[in-house]
């Protein structure tokens, strides 16, 4: 059954069809600007068995004979319920805002439908995407050998790093990864990351074969950045253990806090050992083209290999990364000569064939909206709008720092800021820990502000990550207000608290504390 008396031809997108494409485009767009322009919070606080009850009853044998009953499907089950990240009090994750040009750039690549594997079937998309991976390279100060690729986000670049690094390092030691699978001593295969390096690194080590024991956290300053004398310890001890460490990543931009890696050191560190040295710039790439803090990715230059996340810090809808690498022919590891897509030789001349350096076949012209963001909107603004949030996140510091009943633990660097309600040195921590999940449950339920939680020294802290250039101060004095409500609300119901209380100094003398202590040795 479909639409009556209809069959799939009509519904194709072709020359014979354009007037419904153009009116089912317009039936979205009212759909989207209705729900947008009525967005009160960023979310309805809806859990999943509420939810679920709705999908209960479809049964997706069956299709609507009217578009708009399809679309108020879309509405009940969706849009009704949806997280919306333009919202300035949405602070959780690491989702931003995204850009006009960038929605433009979707619809047209959707529309086409253009595939990005080889020449023959995207032509001008090809040099579209090149031309993008040459000036993000550029904008990281990488030489004229350097390329890269499109990937479907920061996950799947680390592990086409890892896996770069992992085959360019066997190569050296004259075994061929691509061919023969695994060297019998692999087992020895070590990767240095931050303590609080990305969980994907773990994620590529085990599906590169070498499990998550492969990835040797490195102990962090206090400003949350890899200890560069800790990491020539760990290398060390690995060496003297007789294993092979192959390759360390830096992270320019840390999930929960925003903490930039000293680039240099490391990579200079990892070079004289023989090792790959990879950047994880997922989040800090915004940096790139900031006009106020580029000089904060100073060594980024140096790396092999490079993550960046468009779709974090560059206002891009999901997906849209890259992985950027210093040496073109590193990416042959993932080369494969198929006969019917982009045999050896294809023309006397050879062809531009993305497929050549990806890990997928089948690709996403991610590389439009991109595009379309640059030209319209402009390099600049884009780093101004990261420098705007980072901004924002600096006077967030300033708001929570004079409160009394917050705790922040570190000074800001990019956008997140982590902290907890502590009103005062009387609770516990099993108690402040309760409080504190409690708070972030309250918020979700009641979807009018959201922030994320995280773990430090074992407890619940909450986390605040800014990238909307349009909140203002205001926006966050709203969502701190939301949180000591409930903070004092969840306090109220933990009426009789015989545990022990805390022995930590109190809030304020905690954050100086902080100061002086090293993450792995609270
Ligand atoms: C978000 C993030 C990733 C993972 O990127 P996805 O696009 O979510 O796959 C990797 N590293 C860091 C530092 C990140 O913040």
């Amino acid at each position: 059954m479909g639409q009556s008396g209809k069959s799939a031809r009509d519904f194709l997108f072709n020359a014979q069809n354009l007037k419904r494409y153009k009116e089912a485009i317009l039936q979205g767009l009212e759909l989207v600007h209705r729900n947008i322009a009525n967005s009160r919070k960023p979310f309805t606080g809806t859990h999943p068995h509420e939810l679920a009850e709705r999908f209960r009853d479809i049964d997706l044998d069956q299709s609507f004979s009217r578009d708009s009953e399809v679309l108020a499907e879309v509405q009940a089950l969706y849009l009704d319920d949806a997280v919306y990240f333009h919202h300035p009090s949405y602070a959780a994750h690491l989702n931003c805002p995204v850009v006009v040009p960038a929605l433009l750039g979707e619809l047209i690549a959707s529309s086409i439908n253009t595939a990005v594997e080889t020449w023959d079937q995207s032509a001008g998309a090809t040099f579209i995407e090149q031309k993008l991976i040459d000036w993000t390279a550029g904008k990281i100060g990488l030489q004229k050998q350097a390329d890269g690729v499109f990937t479907s986000g920061g996950t799947q670049s680390n592990l086409m790093a890892l896996l770069l690094a992992r085959d360019w390092f066997c190569a050296k030691r004259g075994h061929d990864i691509k061919t023969r699978g695994l060297p019998a001593d692999f087992a020895k295969l070590r990767i240095f990351a931050s303590e609080i390096g990305h969980f994907s690194l773990k994620k590529a080590a085990a599906t590169l074969g070498l499990g998550y024991e492969a990835v040797i956290p490195v102990p962090c300053d206090r400003y949350f950045r890899m200890d560069p004398h800790a990491l020539r310890r760990e290398i060390k001890r690995c060496q003297d253990r007789g294993l092979l460490p192959m390759a360390v990543v830096s992270t320019a931009g840390t999930t929960d806090f925003g903490s930039i890696d000293p680039l240099p050191e490391i990579a200079t560190l990892g070079h004289a050992r023989g090792m790959w040295v990879h950047t994880d710039a997922a989040y800090g790439c915004g940096l790139l083209v900031s006009p106020k803090h580029r000089h904060l990715l100073r060594g980024i230059e140096l790396s092999d290999s490079v993550t960046v996340d468009y779709h974090k810090s560059f206002f891009q809808p999901v997906s849209c990364s890259a992985l950027l690498v210093s040496d073109k022919r590193h990416l042959s590891a993932v080369t494969y000569h198929a006969d019917y897509l982009n045999p050896r030789n294809q023309l006397p001349e050879g062809t531009p064939d993305l497929v050549n350096k990806s890990m997928q076949t089948t690709r996403r012209f991610d590389a439009l909206k991109l595009w379309l963001t640059l030209r319209t909107v402009g390099a600049r603004n884009i780093g101004e709008a990261f420098d705007r949030v980072m901004h924002l996140t600096r006077q967030t510091y300033l708001l929570f720092l004079s409160d009394p009943s917050i705790e922040v633990i570190h000074q800001p660097q990019l956008s997140t800021l982590v902290f907890r309600f502590h009103p005062s040195r009387q609770h516990s921590e099993a108690v402040l820990d309760e409080v504190n999940a409690s708070i972030r449950k309250a918020l979700y339920r009641s979807g009018e502000a959201l922030v994320a939680g995280t773990k430090v020294r074992g407890h619940h802290y909450l986390k605040c990550t800014l990238l909307n250039p349009a909140a203002t101060i205001q926006d966050i004095q709203g969502v701190l207000k939301r949180i000591k409500q409930h903070g004092q609300e969840a306090l109220a119901k933990q009426k009789t608290d015989h545990s022990v209380p805390v022995s930590l100094p109190d809030s304020y003398s905690l954050r100086r504390g902080m100061e002086n202590a090293r993450l792995h040795d609270l």
